[in-house]
């Protein structure tokens, strides 16, 4: 859901003629006319707004939180309800002012779709896929991509997840429940896995469930590493290890923890074994 948006921003930058990261969406934001400013007050979570005035365009940013990377990605958010087909006429339906929550957090529909636009816009395929193959696995690329894009870890961590040929997940939690969750396609192929679903508690043999039982290591944004079944976060038959990295998110009390192959198999051998066992097991059914 969402890959729309984010192929019409990379299909954006192409026409613009944009060829290096980092992608400015301020310096955008201005070629097409739309004023932005910072808003410095935190209000009831509003990511930003997206503000229509005549036939003018207006953004304003939150600021309360101190990372540039957000800022960017809530910028690129409001430009999605811009430059996305129907977005001016569903956003400014009933008042002249939208309240966004940017960054995977809203269930709303053109809200997850902003979301994508701004991933595509910030980190296009086109350039973010030969710099992800620069970058090396794990949390140390995403740390190195997010340096490059001048995105929030999390987000480059979404995106990570989507790009990456190897099966990979991303799980941001708050204590001992996960926030969300995204699995990677290759990460999907094997067979018998359960999605972690939004609310659903973090299981205990996990690295993660250990870090959050401590406060301070999400507030001091410290790390941690460790070996985990792959039935541990995602149940299922196949044997296999994932590594898993986290880190605490600091000031917004949450952590990130990324899923990476430690010994995986081929899903493509697993498949062959299924089907090799079903072709010598007789058939007495019917
Ligand atoms: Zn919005």
């Amino acid at each position: 859901m969402g890959l729309f948006a984010t192929r019409e921003a990379e299909r954006l930058l192409k026409e613009w003629g944009i060829q290096s990261l980092p992608v400015n969406p301020l310096a955008i934001a201005e070629q097409h006319n739309i004023a932005c400013q910072g808003m410095p007050s935190k209000s009831g979570g509003v990511s930003g707004m997206f503000i229509k005035s005549g036939d003018a365009y207006g953004i304003l940013y939150a600021t309360h939180i101190d990372n540039e990377g957000f800022q960017n990605f809530s910028i690129g958010h409001e430009l999605g309800h811009y430059f996305l087909p129907d977005h001016p006429e569903a956003v400014f339906s009933g008042s002249d002012i939208h309240n966004s929550r940017a960054g995977f957090v809203s269930d709303d529909e053109h809200e997850s779709e902003a979301d994508h636009f701004a991933c595509g816009l910030l980190m296009p395929n086109y350039l973010f896929d030969p710099a992800l193959e620069q970058a090396g696995d794990g949390l140390d690329a995403i740390k190195s991509l997010k340096e490059c894009c001048g995105t929030s870890l999390t987000a480059t961590a979404i995106r990570y997840a989507q790009r990456t040929p190897e099966p990979t997940a991303i799980i941001v939690s708050i204590g001992d429940k996960v926030d969300y969750c995204f699995m990677s396609d290759e990460l999907r192929e094997y067979p018998g896995l359960s999605w972690v679903k939004k609310g659903s508690y973090i299981p205990r043999n996990s690295v993660t469930y250990t870090f959050n039982k401590d406060n301070d290591n999400v507030r001091f944004a410290r790390q941690d590493a460790g070996t985990v079944d792959l039935s541990t976060w995602f149940g299922g038959d196949t044997e296999g290890k994932l590594y898993e990295e986290i880190v605490g998110l600091g000031g917004y009390g949450k952590t990130l923890t990324i899923l990476t192959p430690s010994d995986l198999p081929d899903p493509e051998e697993l498949e062959e074994d299924a089907e090799l066992e079903e072709s010598w097991t007789p058939r007495f059914k019917r």
